[in-house]
C-alpha cells in the first residue's frame, strides 16, 4: 500500500517557516470550562457499576409503578432516554446554555425550530447564504406546504435584516460563517435588533462549533448544531441539537419535537458524547493547521483568492475576531481555470478525500458548484459566487506538512 507522505524537504523554505510560526502561537484564545464540561457535563460515573463512559441504554420503553407512574422520569425513548439525556446536559454546557435537546440529524433540529415558530401567515428572515438543506426546507416545505414567506437577506449587513422585517416576522435565522463563501454576521448586532422587536433568533453554529463560538452569549435564543460535523468529528454519526436558555421556548420546541419525531438512538448519543469530549483539541488543531495552509494559499500564484475568516484579508475579520474564539477548519479558495482544472485539481488528491460533508478528523476536499451545492439553482450560485473554481476545503487532523504536499503535488498537475 502507498503511504502518502510528504517526502523529506518536499515543503518550500516559505512554508517551514509558516508552520513554525503557527507550531509557537496560542491560536485560540482560552475557553474556561469547556474542556471540563465536555467531558463531565451529564457524565458521572455509574452509580452502580462506577463505569466512567455513559452506557449505551437502548430501552425504548420503560416500567412503570402503577399506571401513569414510571419508575424515573422516562416513559418511552422519543420523548427523552438516558445516553440522550446525558449528551443533552453536555452540550447544554458546551453552549453555555440550559436546556439541550438532540434530534437525529441537523436538518431535525432545524424543521424542529420552523415548525414550532412559524405557521400559516407568518414571516422568517434567513441569510441568503444558508446550508443547502436548510434552504430546501424552508423552500420547498415550510413555504409551499405550511404557508411561511421567507426573505432571504446578506447578513453581513445588519441593515438588510432591518429592511426586511414585516410585522409577521417571527424568526430570524442567522448562520455564521456561512458555506461555503464564508461571511462571517454580526450575530451580537443582530440578535440586539431582533430582541428590540420582539423576534426569536436562531444561530446555526456547526460551522465554528460550540468551542469556537457562543450564540446564546451573544444574544440568540437558540443555537442550533448539526452534530454531524465537527461536534461528533469522526465521520460516522449523523445528529443534531440546539440550545437555549428560555423554559418558554424549550417546552414548545420538546413538544414539537415529540410530536413529529426525528429524535436520536441511543448509540448515536452515545457517538455524539465521545465526539464532545475531545472537541476541544481537535478544533484547535484544525484552526492551527488551517490557518497555515489558508496563508500558503493566499501566497500561491495558482490561486486566485482565498477566503478564510483568520485571514486580515477577509472582509469581516474583525467581526469574526470579535465573536469567535478561534477561525475554524473551513477554507474557500478559487483555483485559476475553470471546471477542467477544478476537475483535475481534486481528483489529483492523495491525502485529502474528495467527498461532500466537514467537520471530520480526516481532511475533505470539494468543488460545490458540481458536488454539495449543485441542487442550488445556477442562477442563485452565481449571484452567491459559488463558481465552478471554488474549491471548499475542510482542514482534518493529518499533519501539517502532509496536507500542504498534497496541495503543491495537485496544483503542479493544473
Ligand atoms: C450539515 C449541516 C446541516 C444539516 O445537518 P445534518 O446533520 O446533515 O442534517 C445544517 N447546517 C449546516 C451549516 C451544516 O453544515
Amino acid at each position: 500500500m502507498e503511504h502518502h507522505i510528504a517526502p523529506e524537504n518536499s515543503i518550500t523554505p516559505e512554508v517551514k517557516e509558516l508552520i513554525a510560526k503557527y507550531e509557537k502561537a496560542e491560536l485560540v484564545k482560552k475557553h474556561r470550562g469547556f474542556g471540563t464540561n465536555a467531558i463531565h457535563a451529564g457524565q458521572e460515573p455509574d452509580p452502580i457499576t462506577g463505569g466512567v463512559s455513559v452506557p449505551i441504554n437502548l430501552s425504548s420503553t420503560y416500567a412503570q409503578k402503577f399506571p401513569g407512574e414510571p419508575f424515573g422520569h422516562f416513559d418511552y425513548s422519543r420523548c427523552g432516554h438516558p445516553t440522550r439525556e446525558a449528551f443533552e446536559i453536555a452540550i447544554a454546557a458546551a453552549e453555555h446554555g440550559k436546556y439541550g435537546m438532540a434530534f437525529s440529524s441537523g436538518c431535525a433540529a432545524t424543521t424542529c425550530i420552523v415548525q414550532t415558530l412559524a405557521g400559516v401567515g407568518d414571516h422568517v428572515i434567513c441569510c441568503d447564504d444558508v446550508y443547502g438543506g436548510t434552504q430546501r426546507y424552508m423552500r420547498q416545505i415550510s413555504q409551499q406546504k405550511n404557508g411561511v414567506t421567507f426573505t432571504f437577506v446578506d447578513m453581513t449587513d445588519v441593515k438588510n435584516v432591518e429592511k426586511a422585517v414585516q410585522e409577521n416576522t417571527k424568526l430570524i435565522w442567522i448562520e455564521t460563517p456561512t458555506n461555503p463563501t464564508l461571511k462571517v454576521c454580526d450575530v451580537e448586532a443582530i440578535c440586539a435588533f431582533a430582541k428590540s422587536k420582539n423576534i426569536i433568533t436562531a444561530t446555526d453554529n456547526t460551522f465554528p462549533s460550540p468551542y469556537l463560538q457562543s450564540p446564546l452569549l451573544l444574544g440568540s435564543d437558540i443555537s442550533v448544531n448539526s452534530v454531524t460535523k465537527y461536534i461528533g468529528g469522526h465521520s460516522d454519526v449523523v445528529m443534531g441539537a440546539l440550545v437555549t436558555n428560555n423554559k418558554e421556548l424549550r417546552d414548545k420546541l420538546f413538544f414539537t419535537s415529540k410530536t413529529i419525531g426525528g429524535t436520536p438512538g441511543a448509540f448515536d448519543c452515545y457517538l455524539a458524547l465521545r465526539g464532545l469530549k475531545t472537541l476541544k483539541v481537535r478544533m484547535e488543531a484544525a484552526c492551527k493547521n488551517a490557518q497555515i495552509i489558508s496563508e500558503y494559499l493566499e501566497k500561491n500564484p495558482k490561486v486566485e483568492k482565498v477566503i478564510y475568516p483568520g485571514l486580515t484579508s477577509h472582509p469581516q475579520h474583525e467581526v469574526a475576531k470579535k465573536q469567535m474564539r478561534g477561525f475554524g477548519g473551513m477554507i474557500t479558495f478559487f483555483i485559476k481555470g475553470s471546471i477542467e482544472e477544478s476537475r483535475k485539481f481534486l481528483a489529483a488528491m492523495k491525502v485529502m478525500t474528495l467527498a461532500e460533508s466537514l467537520g471530520g478528523v480526516e481532511s475533505l476536499i470539494e468543488c460545490p458548484a458540481v458536488m454539495t451545492h449543485f441542487s442550488v439553482p445556477p442562477e442563485v450560485r452565481k449571484e452567491l459566487g459559488i463558481s465552478d473554481n471554488l474549491i471548499r476545503l475542510s482542514v482534518g487532523l493529518e499533519d501539517i506538512e502532509d496536507l500542504v504536499y498534497d496541495l503543491q503535488q495537485a496544483f503542479e498537475k493544473i
